[in-house]
């Protein structure tokens, strides 16, 4: 889930990047029209092909504003297909995936992985595992996490940091990333330096990390290892593909160290009322439904700065040690 769109968001990276050269399936995974960027409304919105071996397909999800869809995405290898995230706020919101599917060829999907436990990235798991006869694998907190909701999921072997999903001429490979949801993983295709990020990285708007479940500490160190990884491009859980995401996680990261640097000047003014905060930081004008993520965005960077023992709160206000 994404919040308020902030200034680390650039509707204009990575829009409609180049088509994949070469042969072997790549050749059949261009049934769509090469983007038109700059089309205003809808922009980023159709199925495009993200690398080699990756599509993206935005599915309507009920997600936070500004996004209103969540990326699936499908990596397909010669003897088989992932599909990464199963988002759709009805059965109707999958003919893109669908669609998708018979145009690489109807492969056979081996897993249905879900990047974290939020509604807008696992809301039609069950669906799409009885369409596809895939079992769902994640992370083996997660479908604790979805109380009622794992019912009616057939689950498979679990996922973890390091786990391998072999598809014959490319891999998935597994990344244990927690910070924006303690069972978040990404997915990295090597054979493509592609990265699919769930809500790591954003292609529009900003990572929501709400405590309890959401650390900040945490979400920079997973951050960090974007950098570490250096992917050519990845594909964020909403929003288009991104074309340079060393530099969206740098910007990302500065963007929320900006941000520390703000409260703790707050703090040291005297500050220390969070509500207070929240008015300084965003104004007065921020909509109810925006409120909540402003107020757990301060909340994320006080519990931090508590964790590093550089602030500590009495009687709900904080201040400087
Ligand atoms: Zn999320």
């Amino acid at each position: 889930m994404t919040g308020t769109r902030g200034p680390g968001s650039n509707p204009e990276r990575g829009l409609h990047g180049p088509f994949p050269a070469g042969n072997g399936p790549a050749r059949s995974w261009r049934p769509w029209a090469p983007g038109r960027a700059g089309s205003g409304a809808g922009e980023g919105r159709s199925a495009e092909v993200v690398s080699r071996h990756v599509v993206r397909v935005p599915l309507a999800s009920t997600t936070l504003p500004p996004a209103d869809h969540t990326n699936a995405y499908v990596v397909r290898g010669e003897e088989g297909a992932v599909v990464w995230d199963a988002p759709g706020r009805d059965e109707r919101a999958l003919a893109p995936l669908w669609e998708a599917l018979r145009a690489l060829g109807e492969p056979p999907v081996r897993a249905v992985v879900l990047s974290h436990a939020h509604p807008d990235h696992v809301e039609r798991a069950a669906e799409v595992c009885r369409r596809t006869g895939a079992p769902a694998r994640a992370h083996p907190s997660l479908p604790s996490r979805l109380g009622r909701a794992r019912d009616g999921i057939p689950w498979g072997e679990p996922l973890g940091e390091g786990d391998r999903i072999d598809l014959g001429g490319v891999s998935l490979v597994i990344l244990f990333t927690p910070g924006h949801a303690p069972d978040h993983l990404v997915g990295w295709v090597p054979e493509d330096r592609a990265l699919l990020a769930g809500d790591l990285l954003a292609g529009e708007g900003t990572v929501a990390i709400a405590p309890p479940e959401g650390d900040l500490g945490l979400y920079l160190a997973s951050l960090g290892r974007v950098e570490a990884l250096a992917p050519k491009v990845a594909g964020p859980g909403h929003g288009p593909t991104l074309r340079d995401p060393v530099r969206a996680a740098r910007e990302t990261y500065e963007h929320r160290m900006m941000r520390e640097r703000e409260i703790l000047a707050l703090l040291r003014e005297g500050v220390g009322d969070p509500d207070e905060m929240v008015r300084r930081i965003y104004g007065d004008t921020l909509s109810a439904r925006v409120l909540p993520f402003a107020r757990a965005t301060v909340a994320a960077h006080l519990a931090k700065l508590a964790g590093e023992g550089r602030a500590r709160e009495e009687g709900g206000l904080w201040r400087t040690t």
